[in-house]
């Protein structure tokens, strides 16, 4: 195992002149669960971590052979059989699938030049549990360069790129995973990367808390050898901050989720393209003077409006906060009740993380055509139950896209059954994920190397410097040249020349924070302060 400080070398970028050495400063879990974590307490199999994702939806379907991969014994051309997937004659076409992602993916792909010389993972044991999508393979022989050993089973059961799958078996890795697992083979799957004569993970990569939640159930001693838990979903953190809670938690685990970095791409860059990707692909709408109505203002709503609005859509929003309400009307949008337009929207788009936010009262007054569709984390936001009625026809007329049909013949357009849009009928950009991979293979790296002590049974954020190096790794992308701090201004500013830039409770949305200060302020200085700022930029 290489010394903390080989660690850190290793990571002294060369990059942009900064200079990342990490986490001197725990940054606790704030002892809160994440704001959406809140609302997405409860989880089945069957909604596998659809708080988190990668570009789900596969392009190729699974080949027509019915046998299940656990009845098939399958070699790759050295030999080796220690995974099951569905096909390793897919192998050829899933390594041109990971080959586009690397193209999207500059930072791991910086990572993996740097890990010329140094291994930073040399001797991990690296179990993961993620979707397994063409971007997850790039994480995966990111991972296996800086010298970790991988076994991996997918976190969703119909996620899995059977073709990605294929090329991770080729190229060696002990895959467990296919598209269209059954909740058996699932759990399986799990099992088959754990329970394993020979090996034993020192390091957990999860999405969602299921291998987790197995390990604990099944391995509890694993416990004795693995050194941290790297975690990516809403709903995964809020498992481990209970664990840590009940005072269960037997190491210390990195929360990826509320990595800046991660949020602010993940929910409001993501999703103001795949918003539209979405639709599209689905509906082939044209957005041009069509009347949306998005629910909730917050990062994915923001998105969503923005996206909507270049289109030239007619964009209304509802909110419950009164902040983001008026964040909505100071960026151009109509505030209104949902009831107040449901006669007249073309599309209805729900990005709340609530429940029953559409129900059948309104799906009733929509118009005909109407196009309803969910953004948020869960099938919650519509009620689509209540459209199971005996008076209503569903038809089927495209994969993930029904028409329900009233009695006089008008017909909504229900997308993914209420699902996530994004994940259920288009790809999440491979440069989101990029960010997301790359903060997991830095929390892995940290928490592999942390000397004793640094780390306790708790759950920690990422040390912000790690996420400003994670965004340092992709600008090159768009050949952006940072500017560098002079030691006077460093000194002026009582800021380390190679950061952190900002506090930890800066969440770089500044109008929000501004509101936030007026809303505490018993002063009026405050407001006059917002107003002076808001209107000189
Ligand atoms: P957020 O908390 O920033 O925003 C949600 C907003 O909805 C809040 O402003 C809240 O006040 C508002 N709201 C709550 N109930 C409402 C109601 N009944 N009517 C109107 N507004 C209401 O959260 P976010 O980051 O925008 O995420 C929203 C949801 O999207 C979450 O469930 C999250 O897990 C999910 N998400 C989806 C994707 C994706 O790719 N589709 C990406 C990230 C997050």
């Amino acid at each position: 195992c290489l010394s903390t400080k080989k660690v850190v070398m290793f990571l002294l970028c060369s990059h942009l002149s900064l200079q990342i050495q990490f986490a001197d400063q725990k940054q606790e879990f704030n002892k809160r669960p994440s704001k959406i974590g809140r609302r997405s307490l409860s989880r089945s199999i069957s909604q596998s971590s659809t708080d988190s994702y990668s570009s789900a939806a596969s392009y190729t379907d699974s080949s027509d052979d019915e046998t299940s991969p656990r009845d098939k014994q399958q070699k790759n051309s050295k030999g080796n059989g220690d995974f099951c997937i569905k096909n390793i004659k897919q192998a050829d076409f899933g390594r041109r699938e990971i080959e586009i992602a690397e193209q999207e993916m500059p930072a791991l792909m910086a990572l993996r030049k740097r890990a010329q010389g140094e291994k930073p993972l040399a001797g991990a044991k690296v179990v993961g549990c993620t979707h397994i999508t063409a971007q997850t393979a790039v994480l995966m022989e990111t991972l296996s360069a800086l010298g970790a050993q991988c076994r991996w089973a997918a976190c969703n059961i119909y996620s899995t790129q059977n073709e990605v799958a294929a090329a991770l078996a080729e190229g060696g890795f002990s895959v467990f995973a296919w598209k269209g697992e059954s909740e058996d083979d699932f759990w399986w799957c799990i099992d088959r990367c754990v329970n394993v004569e020979g090996w034993q993970p020192n390091m957990i990569l999860d999405d969602g808390g299921d291998l987790t939640h197995w390990i604990y159930k099944k391995y509890p001693n694993m416990f004795k050898k693995i050194k941290g838990i790297v975690e990516e979903s809403v709903t995964g953190v809020h498992r481990l901050y209970q664990l840590s809670k009940a005072g269960k938690l037997c190491v210390p685990a990195m929360n990826v989720n509320d990595s800046v970095t991660k949020q602010k791409f993940d929910n409001l860059y993501c999703c103001r393209e795949s918003i539209l990707d979405g639709l599209k692909r689905t509906t082939d709408v044209m957005f041009g003077g069509k009347q949306v109505v998005v629910c909730g203002y917050g990062e994915v709503g923001k998105g969503c409006c923005a996206a909507l609005k270049a289109m030239g859509s007619i964009v209304y929003v509802t909110e419950i906060d009164p902040i983001c309400a008026l964040q909505a009307c100071m960026d151009g949008f109509r505030l209104v009740k949902l009831n107040e337009v449901i006669r007249q929207v073309d599309i209805v788009i729900t990005c709340t993380g609530n429940k029953n936010v559409v129900v059948r009262e309104n799906l009733d007054r929509m118009k005909n055509s109407c196009i309803v569709c969910n953004m948020g984390h869960s099938n919650t936001e519509i009620d689509v139950a209540s459209l199971r009625t005996p008076e209503l026809t569903w038809e089927r007329v495209r994969s993930q896209v029904d028409h329900v049909i009233w009695p006089d013949g008008k017909r909504i357009v229900l997308l993914a059954e209420g699902r996530l849009l994004n994940l259920s009928c288009s790809t999440v950009p491979t440069f989101v994920l990029s960010i997301t991979a790359t903060t997991q293979a830095l929390a892995l790296i940290e928490l592999y190397n942390a000397p004793e002590g640094r780390y306790k049974q708790d759950v920690y954020l990422l040390p912000k410097k790690m996420d400003e190096y994670v965004a340092s790794l992709h600008l090159p992308t768009f050949d952006a040249h940072l500017t560098e701090l002079s030691d006077e201004q460093a000194k002026y500013l009582g800021l380390n020349k190679n950061g952190p830039f900002k506090p930890n409770y800066y969440r770089y949305v500044w109008k929000q924070q501004l509101w936030v200060w007026t809303i505490n302020a018993k002063l009026g200085i405050y407001v006059q302060l917002y107003t002076y700022v808001f209107n000189n930029y």
